[in-house]
Protein backbone atom coordinates (compact mmCIF):
# COMPACT_ATOMS: atom_id res chain seq x y z
CA UNK A 1 0.00 0.00 0.00
CA UNK A 2 1.52 3.39 -0.83
CA UNK A 3 0.30 5.13 2.34
CA UNK A 4 2.65 7.78 3.48
CA UNK A 5 2.35 8.96 7.10
CA UNK A 6 4.79 11.34 8.93
CA UNK A 7 2.96 10.95 12.38
CA UNK A 8 4.45 10.46 15.73
CA UNK A 9 2.06 8.38 17.10
CA UNK A 10 1.45 7.01 20.52
CA UNK A 11 -1.12 3.85 20.34
CA UNK A 12 -3.13 4.02 23.50
CA UNK A 13 -5.84 1.40 24.84
CA UNK A 14 -5.85 -1.69 27.67
CA UNK A 15 -4.40 -4.67 27.14
CA UNK A 16 -6.27 -6.91 24.50
CA UNK A 17 -7.28 -3.50 22.27
CA UNK A 18 -5.44 -4.65 19.97
CA UNK A 19 -2.68 -1.88 19.82
CA UNK A 20 0.13 -4.04 18.66
CA UNK A 21 -1.63 -5.91 15.86
CA UNK A 22 -2.99 -2.96 14.27
CA UNK A 23 0.77 -0.64 15.15
CA UNK A 24 2.58 -3.55 13.65
CA UNK A 25 -0.12 -3.32 10.20
CA UNK A 26 -0.19 0.32 10.32
CA UNK A 27 3.65 0.67 10.63
CA UNK A 28 4.32 -1.51 7.88
CA UNK A 29 1.65 0.10 5.18
CA UNK A 30 2.91 3.63 6.08
CA UNK A 31 6.87 3.00 6.58
CA UNK A 32 6.80 4.37 10.08
CA UNK A 33 8.57 2.59 13.32
CA UNK A 34 7.05 0.76 15.37
CA UNK A 35 7.95 0.79 18.91
CA UNK A 36 6.90 -1.24 21.21
CA UNK A 37 7.92 -1.69 24.52
CA UNK A 38 6.47 -5.33 25.81
CA UNK A 39 8.16 -6.99 22.07
CA UNK A 40 11.51 -4.70 23.54
CA UNK A 41 11.38 -6.23 27.14
CA UNK A 42 10.69 -9.67 26.15
CA UNK A 43 13.85 -9.54 23.50
CA UNK A 44 15.59 -8.07 26.40
CA UNK A 45 14.64 -11.02 28.84
CA UNK A 46 14.69 -13.93 25.94
CA UNK A 47 18.89 -12.42 25.26
CA UNK A 48 19.00 -12.83 29.26
CA UNK A 49 20.22 -8.73 29.86
CA UNK A 50 20.04 -7.04 32.80
CA UNK A 51 17.35 -4.90 31.64
CA UNK A 52 15.92 -8.08 30.88
CA UNK A 53 16.51 -9.59 34.26
CA UNK A 54 15.50 -6.79 35.96
CA UNK A 55 12.24 -6.31 34.26
CA UNK A 56 11.44 -9.86 34.35
CA UNK A 57 9.60 -10.45 38.01
CA UNK A 58 7.66 -7.17 37.15
CA UNK A 59 6.42 -8.36 33.95
CA UNK A 60 5.31 -12.22 35.15
CA UNK A 61 3.33 -10.71 38.15
CA UNK A 62 1.15 -8.45 35.71
CA UNK A 63 2.45 -5.10 36.63
CA UNK A 64 4.33 -2.33 34.90
CA UNK A 65 8.38 -2.47 35.16
CA UNK A 66 9.42 0.77 37.02
CA UNK A 67 9.51 3.94 35.08
CA UNK A 68 13.14 5.03 35.15
CA UNK A 69 13.80 1.49 33.37
CA UNK A 70 11.36 1.81 30.74
CA UNK A 71 12.41 5.91 30.12
CA UNK A 72 15.42 5.15 29.72
CA UNK A 73 15.10 2.49 27.02
CA UNK A 74 12.33 4.18 24.90
CA UNK A 75 15.15 7.23 25.20
CA UNK A 76 17.39 5.57 23.59
CA UNK A 77 15.22 3.82 20.57
CA UNK A 78 13.63 6.75 19.39
CA UNK A 79 17.08 8.60 18.96
CA UNK A 80 18.06 5.66 16.52
CA UNK A 81 18.48 5.95 12.92
CA UNK A 82 15.15 4.77 11.66
CA UNK A 83 12.84 6.24 14.71
CA UNK A 84 14.05 10.20 13.85
CA UNK A 85 10.80 11.51 12.28
CA UNK A 86 7.96 9.06 12.30
CA UNK A 87 7.13 6.37 14.18
CA UNK A 88 4.34 4.33 16.29
CA UNK A 89 4.85 3.82 20.28
CA UNK A 90 3.08 1.20 21.55
CA UNK A 91 2.37 0.22 24.89
CA UNK A 92 4.30 3.32 25.93
CA UNK A 93 3.81 5.98 27.79
CA UNK A 94 1.88 3.91 30.20
CA UNK A 95 1.90 6.29 33.90
CA UNK A 96 1.72 9.69 34.00
CA UNK A 97 5.83 10.10 34.39
CA UNK A 98 6.16 8.26 31.17
CA UNK A 99 3.96 10.48 29.88
CA UNK A 100 5.90 13.89 31.08
CA UNK A 101 9.18 12.12 30.56
CA UNK A 102 8.19 11.73 26.58
CA UNK A 103 7.30 15.33 26.61
CA UNK A 104 10.80 16.55 27.67
CA UNK A 105 12.85 14.15 25.12
CA UNK A 106 10.87 15.24 22.04
CA UNK A 107 11.82 19.17 20.39
CA UNK A 108 8.96 21.44 19.18
CA UNK A 109 9.71 19.66 15.26
CA UNK A 110 9.26 16.14 16.58
CA UNK A 111 6.62 16.80 18.99
CA UNK A 112 4.01 14.22 19.14
CA UNK A 113 1.11 14.30 16.62
CA UNK A 114 -1.44 12.13 17.54
CA UNK A 115 -2.98 10.04 20.64
CA UNK A 116 -5.14 7.18 19.44
CA UNK A 117 -7.13 5.66 22.34
CA UNK A 118 -8.64 2.47 21.39
CA UNK A 119 -11.77 1.88 23.33
CA UNK A 120 -12.55 -1.62 23.84
CA UNK A 121 -15.35 -2.41 26.63
CA UNK A 122 -13.47 -4.30 29.69
CA UNK A 123 -15.81 -7.12 29.45
CA UNK A 124 -14.36 -7.73 26.25
CA UNK A 125 -10.87 -7.74 26.49
CA UNK A 126 -10.38 -11.01 28.77
CA UNK A 127 -11.49 -13.14 26.06
CA UNK A 128 -9.29 -11.52 23.17
CA UNK A 129 -6.39 -12.18 26.02
CA UNK A 130 -7.31 -15.56 27.31
CA UNK A 131 -7.28 -16.79 23.43
CA UNK A 132 -4.43 -14.73 21.92
CA UNK A 133 -1.58 -16.55 20.09
CA UNK A 134 1.83 -14.96 18.89
CA UNK A 135 4.13 -16.17 15.97
CA UNK A 136 7.36 -16.75 17.89
CA UNK A 137 9.37 -16.09 14.48
CA UNK A 138 7.38 -13.10 13.29
CA UNK A 139 5.40 -11.99 16.02
CA UNK A 140 1.77 -11.68 14.04
CA UNK A 141 -1.00 -12.06 16.30
CA UNK A 142 -3.80 -14.56 15.97
CA UNK A 143 -6.72 -15.43 18.31
CA UNK A 144 -7.94 -19.19 19.58
CA UNK A 145 -11.94 -18.00 18.06
CA UNK A 146 -11.51 -14.78 16.49
CA UNK A 147 -8.85 -15.00 14.22
CA UNK A 148 -7.63 -18.69 14.05
CA UNK A 149 -4.91 -19.67 11.94
CA UNK A 150 -5.39 -22.13 8.92
CA UNK A 151 -3.21 -24.91 10.60
CA UNK A 152 -3.50 -24.97 14.47
CA UNK A 153 -0.76 -23.75 16.36
CA UNK A 154 0.90 -22.45 12.99
CA UNK A 155 1.79 -18.76 11.70
CA UNK A 156 -0.27 -18.61 8.25
CA UNK A 157 2.33 -15.38 7.67
CA UNK A 158 5.73 -17.44 8.22
CA UNK A 159 4.87 -20.94 9.59
CA UNK A 160 6.33 -20.16 12.59
CA UNK A 161 5.14 -21.91 15.80
CA UNK A 162 2.60 -19.96 17.85
CA UNK A 163 2.81 -19.67 21.86
CA UNK A 164 1.21 -18.18 24.50
CA UNK A 165 2.39 -15.69 26.22
CA UNK A 166 3.18 -16.55 29.68
CA UNK A 167 1.26 -13.04 30.86
CA UNK A 168 -1.90 -14.27 28.96
CA UNK A 169 -2.94 -16.37 32.00
CA UNK A 170 -5.86 -15.24 33.94
CA UNK A 171 -4.60 -14.62 37.46
CA UNK A 172 -2.39 -12.14 35.61
CA UNK A 173 -4.81 -10.90 32.90
CA UNK A 174 -6.89 -9.09 36.06
CA UNK A 175 -3.70 -8.08 37.53
CA UNK A 176 -2.38 -6.42 33.70
CA UNK A 177 -6.00 -5.07 34.06
CA UNK A 178 -6.06 -3.62 37.44
CA UNK A 179 -2.71 -2.10 36.30
CA UNK A 180 -4.20 -0.22 33.46
CA UNK A 181 -7.19 1.17 35.37
CA UNK A 182 -5.19 2.70 38.17
CA UNK A 183 -1.90 3.71 36.40
CA UNK A 184 -2.36 4.09 32.34
CA UNK A 185 -6.19 5.58 31.82
CA UNK A 186 -5.53 8.47 33.87
CA UNK A 187 -3.32 9.48 30.35
CA UNK A 188 -6.92 9.88 28.66
CA UNK A 189 -7.24 12.97 30.77
CA UNK A 190 -3.58 14.17 30.16
CA UNK A 191 -3.70 13.66 26.06
CA UNK A 192 -7.75 15.00 26.30
CA UNK A 193 -6.34 17.87 27.89
CA UNK A 194 -3.71 18.43 25.57
CA UNK A 195 -6.14 18.34 22.53
CA UNK A 196 -4.12 15.57 21.03
CA UNK A 197 -6.53 12.28 21.95
CA UNK A 198 -8.66 10.52 19.43
CA UNK A 199 -11.02 7.82 20.38
CA UNK A 200 -11.14 4.64 17.76
CA UNK A 201 -14.08 2.09 18.71
CA UNK A 202 -11.55 -0.61 18.48
CA UNK A 203 -14.28 -3.50 18.69
CA UNK A 204 -14.90 -4.72 15.40
CA UNK A 205 -13.15 -6.28 12.93
CA UNK A 206 -9.18 -5.75 12.52
CA UNK A 207 -9.72 -4.97 8.99
CA UNK A 208 -12.61 -2.05 9.98
CA UNK A 209 -10.45 -0.22 12.38
CA UNK A 210 -7.10 -0.45 10.20
CA UNK A 211 -8.76 1.55 7.80
CA UNK A 212 -10.26 4.36 10.10
CA UNK A 213 -6.51 4.39 11.88
CA UNK A 214 -5.21 5.14 8.76
CA UNK A 215 -7.70 8.11 7.96
CA UNK A 216 -7.35 9.09 11.63
CA UNK A 217 -3.92 9.56 11.31
CA UNK A 218 -3.78 11.47 8.32
P1 LIG B 1 2.60 -5.46 26.52
O1 LIG B 1 3.22 -6.39 25.53
O2 LIG B 1 2.53 -4.04 26.02
O3 LIG B 1 1.28 -5.95 27.03
O4 LIG B 1 3.60 -5.42 27.77
C1 LIG B 1 3.92 -6.59 28.50
C2 LIG B 1 4.48 -6.21 29.86
O5 LIG B 1 5.68 -5.45 29.69
C3 LIG B 1 3.58 -5.33 30.71
O6 LIG B 1 2.62 -6.07 31.44
C4 LIG B 1 4.60 -4.67 31.63
O7 LIG B 1 5.06 -5.56 32.62
C5 LIG B 1 5.76 -4.42 30.68
N1 LIG B 1 5.65 -3.10 30.00
C6 LIG B 1 5.50 -2.88 28.67
N2 LIG B 1 5.46 -1.57 28.41
C7 LIG B 1 5.58 -0.95 29.61
C8 LIG B 1 5.60 0.42 30.02
N3 LIG B 1 5.46 1.42 29.14
N4 LIG B 1 5.74 0.68 31.33
C9 LIG B 1 5.89 -0.30 32.24
N5 LIG B 1 5.88 -1.61 31.92
C10 LIG B 1 5.73 -1.93 30.62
Amino acid sequence: MATTLTARCVFLGAPGAGKGTQAKKVAEAAALAHISTGDMLRGQVSAGTELGRQAKGYMDAGKLVPDDLIISMVKARISEPDAKSAWILDGFPRTLPQAEALDRNLSANSALSHVIYFAVPESVLFGRLTGRLTCSKCGAIWHLQNNPPKAAGVCDLCGGGLVQRSDDLPEKITKRLEEYRTLTAPLLAYYREKNLLREIDANRAPTVVFQELLKLMQ
